[in-house]
């Protein structure tokens, strides 16, 4: 799960980033408008938090760029403007939340992640397939009622493909949303990961599309 974190208050920033990473999210930040609409073009995000009021570019200016790409990203609007007229014109322009400031951090996580799981069309926090049992909520993976002590990265491996189940991820896309930067020898770390991660899960959880990625029934 990739995060871009849009917000011009840097404590605030260096707080929403530190909190999501102990949450094992991936978390890239934006000081500006115009850094969040450069980031987004550049990644693959799988959600962003937006501040309206940013300098350079307004908040409202960045979420029109994401929309005009991307109708389906998940947008969270957080703004000290608790007007209903800003709060009505996030969500006509494409917000899919909106949170005002001063927030306690564990409703925005909570919000994140019910947004998730709608974008995901998955209802419950808790995920089943077969004897494997993810909790997205405490982000931890169960075999049979015993839990795998899992890397951050093996976690977020098979968290991403047991929500996408039965579609077939590419090993870039896994990459784009579980990796922190894109260092040379990324691919070799995923490849890694990935062959820890299956030893760890039933034989043949994960599955290999020959040249379309790998899946979870
Ligand atoms: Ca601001």
């Amino acid at each position: 799960m990739r995060l871009l974190i849009v917000e011009d208050e840097k404590p605030l920033q260096t707080a929403l980033a530190k909190g999501f990473h102990k949450l094992e999210y991936t978390v890239d930040t934006a000081s500006d408008g115009e850094e969040a609409v450069e980031l987004f073009f550049s990644n693959t995000y799988t959600l962003v938090v937006l501040d309206l009021n940013l300098p350079k570019l307004d908040g409202m200016e960045v979420l029109r760029e994401i929309r005009m790409d991307n109708k389906d990203l998940p947008v969270l609007i957080l703004s000290a403007r608790s007007e209903v007229e800003d709060k009505i014109a996030g969500f006509d322009e494409g917000a899919n939340d909106y949170l005002a400031k001063p927030f306690h951090f564990g409703e925005l996580e909570a919000r994140v992640r019910a947004l998730l799981r709608r974008n995901f069309k998955t209802a419950d926090t808790v995920i089943e397939i077969g004897e494997v049992r993810i909790d997205t909520a405490a982000k931890r993976l169960f075999v049979s009622a015993r839990e795998i002590s899992l890397s951050k990265k093996e976690y977020g491996i098979v968290e991403y493909l047991c929500l996408r189940r039965g579609e077939a991820v590419r090993p870039t896309e896994l990459i784009e949303h579980i990796w922190e930067s894109e260092a040379d020898d990324v691919f070799n770390s995923f490849k890694v990961h990935l062959s820890k991660l299956r030893k760890k899960l039933p034989d043949t959880f994960i599955r290999n599309a020959r040249g379309h990625g790998y899946y979870v029934e």
